[in-house]
């Protein structure tokens, strides 16, 4: 299997180069932020329960969130492998994803990091806002949270699988395309080993 953990800041582009990765390397898509939209407009417990921490920008707890992920992935018996987009982001989170794996008889293979800087990242959501519909986009205290719980609760998930040294930085400035290309070559390098 190919278990890949899409990472890096919001707005960095996760979103849009999951849906690249999918398609060629048919993986099966898990984005805990799409699950909680989704549980969200469908007006269920979990949604009710996701929603007042996404407005604020915080994380929904470890417990929900595990949760809902182990469910999802085994919906999927039969994958040939996944794409973790916005999960984990924190390290309980991360040992969860890791103990999943192991239980399955699998691990994940890489972590890729997109890196982008904070002023771009801030326009791009701000820009996004404008048509994406989320409230979280739209405001600039709440997304400028969402980076600080970045640094302060995701960004050690980077040095949790750096010690096994699955962890790699690709450069998030560019053209789809050119962005597409360089993750290919770092998912191309991990599938080799
Ligand atoms: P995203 O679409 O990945 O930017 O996520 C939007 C919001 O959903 C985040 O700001 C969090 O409130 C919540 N969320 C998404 N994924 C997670 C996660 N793995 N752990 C906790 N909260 C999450």
């Amino acid at each position: 299997m190919t278990n890949l953990v899409l990472f890096g800041p919001p707005g960095s582009g996760k979103g849009t180069q999951a849906a690249f990765l999918i398609e060629k390397y048919n993986l099966i898509h898990i984005s805990t932020g799409d699950l909680f939209r989704y549980e969200m407009s469908n007006d269920t417990s979990l949604g009710q329960e996701a929603k007042a921490y996404m407005a604020k920008g915080e994380l929904v707890p470890d417990s929900v969130t595990i949760g809902m992920l182990r469910n999802k992935v085994e919906k999927h018996p039969d994958a040939q492998g996944f794409i973790f987009d916005g999960f984990p982001r924190t390290i309980p989170q991360a040992e969860a994803l890791d103990a999943l794996l192991i239980s399955m008889g699998t691990e994940v293979s890489g972590l890729l990091s997109l890196d982008v800087g904070e002023a771009e990242i801030v326009q791009r959501i701000l820009k996004r806002g404008e048509t994406s519909g989320r409230s979280d986009d739209n405001d600039e205290v709440t997304v400028r949270k969402r980076i600080a719980v970045y640094k302060s609760e995701t960004a050690p998930v980077f040095d949790h699988y750096a010690l096994t040294h699955k962890s790699h930085s690709v450069n998030g400035l560019g053209t789809v395309e050119e962005i597409a290309g360089r993750l290919s070559e770092a998912v191309d390098a991990l599938r080799k080993h």
